[in-house]
């Protein structure tokens, strides 16, 4: 079977869904690779070392399309790879199947079998291919770099001859990959670090990470993780006790890293312009849920808003695309995993829909869009 690469067109896109390394391990698995010319250049993959793993190199996404039988992307394709796809050839990406109902359509219209990588169960199976988690990871480490950057102070306490430099206190909103992730580096950089979820579960791991938890623990709180893992929408009596005690606390704060996500609703609001306006001149905040709504009042993606108390709240979206190396690196052999479950024991192309995890991501087939929890709306 013939996977094709291609150079990812989403605005700002830096990553790119196979490397050399996974190139090789695919051919090596029984697959033909082919990678559009370029497709690797953001995240520092030339084209000789994807030639030297064993690709065909195309000249075009077209050229690169033809003929395959499984696009792997960073994204749902561009009209143009897609137009050149095969009927019936399979896409595997992260296509925003909640957000992304026309880019859905339009794979739907070509007939492709087309799976959301976001749908992947989080499962200790599937863990090697979660690219939610991979790729969180990293947005949660670049979220306290560029705050770092942001902010005219530093991180850690210093201790001079012209005085003593207070140590930054950071805090992060929504603790699951992500805001672990920001959690540690954070430390690493020397900050005191609170945090606070509304998943129990989470209070163990803050503190195993030299962190202070915060939060409102009432039976809500108590339930209010998913079997799945996930969080609830919480109540609004709940969001109310939470919004008192995070105005207490978020006025002393120099930092905020908000990561909190419920998956297919629209982000919480977890603080408020209000709030924004009691922080002290110079705090950053850095909304990671800002493309899907945004947890902090006035983020807009793309932008750093500065508010006339002198805090700024950056928008940035994509963080994993600040870090493409490694951010492809990752993402390319969640791929390189997944592409396990498209072949049988001889090697031949058969994905076998019976498995949980083929089944969960499927999110297009056959014309139509057929997952459970995409149909309707
Ligand atoms: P996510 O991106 O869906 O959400 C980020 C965090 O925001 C979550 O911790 C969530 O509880 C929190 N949140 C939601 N609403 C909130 C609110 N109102 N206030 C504060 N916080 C709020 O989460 P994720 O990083 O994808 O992790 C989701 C779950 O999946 C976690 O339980 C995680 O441990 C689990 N997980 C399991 C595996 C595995 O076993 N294979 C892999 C990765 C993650």
């Amino acid at each position: 079977a013939v996977i094709a690469v291609i150079r990812e067109t989403h605005p700002g896109e830096t990553r790119v869904a196979a490397t050399p390394e996974t190139v090789r391990k695919l051919i090596a698995a029984g697959f033909e690779v082919a990678v559009q010319s370029g497709a690797g250049l953001s995240a520092s993959c030339p084209d000789a070392d994807y030639a030297a793993a064993g690709a065909r190199l195309a000249g075009s996404a077209a050229d690169a399309v033809k003929g395959a039988d499984i696009l792997f992307g960073i994204r749902t394709p561009s009209a143009e790879a897609l137009s050149a796809l095969k009927k019936g050839a399979i896409v595997a990406a992260s296509l925003n199947p909640h957000q992304d109902r026309a880019g859905l359509e339009a794979l739907a219209a070509r007939g492709v079998d087309a799976y959301a990588l976001e749908f992947i169960p989080r499962i200790t199976r599937a863990q090697v291919m979660d690219v939610l988690s991979s790729q969180a990871n990293l947005a949660g480490y670049r979220a306290v770099i560029e705050a770092s950057t942001a902010y005219g102070r530093a991180l850690p306490m210093m201790m001079t001859a012209a005085g003593t430099i207070a140590a930054a206190k950071v805090f992060v909103m929504g603790v699951g990959v992500a805001g672990l992730q920001a959690i540690a580096t954070a430390r690493r950089l020397g900050a005191v670090v609170t945090a606070t979820d509304v998943r129990p579960a989470t209070k163990e791991q803050v503190e195993s990470l030299g962190a202070k938890f915060i939060a409102v623990e009432d039976d809500e709180f108590r339930n209010a993780q998913t079997a799945g893992g996930y969080a609830k929408e919480m109540s609004a009596e709940y969001q109310a006790k939470q919004a008192e005690l995070v105005t207490g606390h978020i006025g002393k704060q120099d930092i905020v890293i908000t990561t909190a996500l419920i998956p297919g609703r629209p982000a919480p609001r977890l603080v408020t312009a209000a709030q924004v306006a009691a922080m002290k001149p110079g705090s950053v905040l850095v909304d990671l849920a800002v493309e899907q709504g945004g947890n902090v009042e006035g983020a807009r993606a793309g932008e750093t808003v500065e508010t006339a108390n002198g805090a700024k709240i950056l928008g940035i979206p994509n963080l994993p695309g600040r870090v493409a190396a490694d951010a492809s690196a990752l993402f390319a052999r969640n791929l390189l995993a997944f592409s396990g479950l498209l072949l049988d024991k001889d090697g031949a192309l058969a994905p076998d829909l019976e498995d949980e995890i083929l089944k969960a991501a499927l999110v297009v087939s056959g014309g139509k869009i057929v997952h459970p929890a995409l149909a309707g709306s």
